[in-house]
């Protein structure tokens, strides 16, 4: 999927060893493109950093989605589990965002955001769906998120929907 290539030399009795590529083209025209976008989005204007709740049990999802997002967040809060993301949201009305993973251990996120429905109609909670589940996308509208991003997140597609929904 990453158009990288993987493969293993295996020896009976003494061991086996794996490989695997994946490209890296800082200056091929589609990273070029996609600079050039975030800039329009974000570096020409003067915009407002928002506080941005990761909800997401997965460690390096989560460490990715708070490096795509540094250069428009002003305060990072993280979440493990539906409740804790609850909590965290009723603690911080002043949270402007929530990327909510919907496969979430306790509760799932659209448990989490019909609860948080419920005391705050206004933060955005933007769904982050899993690529290969159908369907999941509809009930996350239906469960409350103002919008829905299928995994792997593109940088370029988050923050230009972050911009048109909370900027
Ligand atoms: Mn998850």
């Amino acid at each position: 999927m990453l158009d990288g290539k993987i493969w293993v030399d295996s020896e009976p009795g003494r061991g086996s060893v794996f490989y695997f590529t994946l490209p890296y083209n800082p200056d091929s025209k589609e990273t070029k493109n996609v600079k050039a976008e975030e800039s329009d989005v974000f570096e020409k204007r003067d915009v407002r950093k928002l506080n941005i709740l990761i909800a997401e049990d997965d460690e390096p999802s989560e460490e990715l989605l708070s490096i795509m997002l540094e250069s428009i967040s002003q305060k990072v809060f993280k979440s493990k589990t539906g409740k804790e993301t609850i909590e965290i949201c009723r603690n911080n009305p002043d949270i402007d965002l929530v990327l909510m993973d919907i496969q979430m251990p306790e509760i799932n996120g659209l448990e989490a955001t019909r609860q948080i429905r419920k005391f705050n109609k206004d933060v955005i909670i933007i769904a982050q769906t899993a690529f290969a589940l159908s369907g999941d996308s509809e009930k996350a509208v239906e469960a409350g998120c103002n919008a829905h991003i299928s995994k792997p997140i593109s940088k370029s597609k988050l923050l230009l929907m972050i911009q048109k929904y909370c900027m």
